[in-house]
């Protein structure tokens, strides 16, 4: 593995893992937990993505907490970077500060001020560019990016196709770990349909936010699989003072592995969504 670093950014790391589709790792999470080096499936780490452009690169959220994140990855990039935010929860906005714009769907706008109970962010860069369904980025080297809006996991969640590389850029939409239904409730079988639909365009891999290993278009019906298992889960977990159904399936060390919750209020509904299927 051909790990690039730089003297004046200790602690971060760029990994080509395709020709201009970069991972930009660090070593040391939030509050200090190691998330090393290893490329394997595990636990999650934050990775954020680099799609090299000619004049600019498209970066896929601020997900390392160290500060000087947006040097680094100019470096890697080597040109300016346009900062996509697949969704606007804490662990993906951590260095917005250090950007003068960004691009967001405008349903998750909100979370940067303080909806859905998380905390307002401070330091919201002044110019922001919406990004919606249909958008299509063109950064030049052939890379033609185009945007698919999936609501479930937040209200504006996007994900990022590469048509070159064959790449998705699925953050915590497509994953192996779903927090679902924390802002406007999506039923569960359009939020299966809409994953129907992102399977059936042209791609081969997906980048994702808290693995810094690929998943294989399989991972989506090993996913919808799984998802079909919750009438038969009984486990329940407190998260941030909710109650949640939560479904495990799968070795963490593996590909096929799920891990998902959903707010227990919303267990009937969903056993209901899915007979929908
Ligand atoms: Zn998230």
């Amino acid at each position: 593995m051909n790990y690039l670093v730089h003297k004046e950014a200790a602690g971060f790391f760029a990994v080509e893992v395709k020709p201009d589709i970069y991972l930009i790792g660090c070593e040391v999470g939030e509050n200090g937990g190691s998330w090393g080096r290893s490329m394997e499936f595990g636990s999650p780490t934050g990775n954020s993505w680099l799609i090299k452009g000619q004049e600019t690169s498209v970066l896929i959220d601020s997900a390392l907490p160290l500060p000087g994140f947006k040097a680094f990855a100019e470096k890697v990039a080597q040109t300016p970077v346009q900062l996509v935010l697949s969704h606007a929860h804490p662990d993906h906005i951590y260095r917005l500060k250090e950007f003068d714009e960004y691009w967001i769907h405008p349903d998750d706008e909100g979370l940067l001020r303080g909806e859905y109970g998380f905390n307002a962010y401070e330091g919201i860069p002044e110019t922001i560019h919406y990004l919606k369904e249909g958008d299509v980025l063109d950064i030049g080297n052939g890379h033609v990016i185009h945007v698919y809006h999936v609501p479930g996991h937040t209200d504006g969640s996007v994900l990022l196709l590469d048509e070159k590389t064959k790449s998705l850029f699925a953050s915590d939409t497509i994953a192996r770990r779903l927090l679902y239904g924390l802002g406007t409730w999506i039923p569960l079988d359009r939020f299966i349909h809409d994953l129907q639909r992102i399977k059936s365009l042209d791609f081969e891999s997906i980048y994702t936010c808290h693995d810094r290993t690929a998943l294989s278009k399989k991972f989506i019906d090993f996913m919808i699989d799984s998802l079909k298992g919750l009438p038969e889960v009984q486990q329940r977990i407190e998260l941030i003072g909710m109650e949640f159904i939560h479904l495990v399936s799968g070795n963490e060390k593996e590909e096929t592995y799920f891990d998902f919750v959903v707010p227990a209020a919303r267990r009937e509904e969903s056993i209901e969504a899915l007979k929908r299927v």
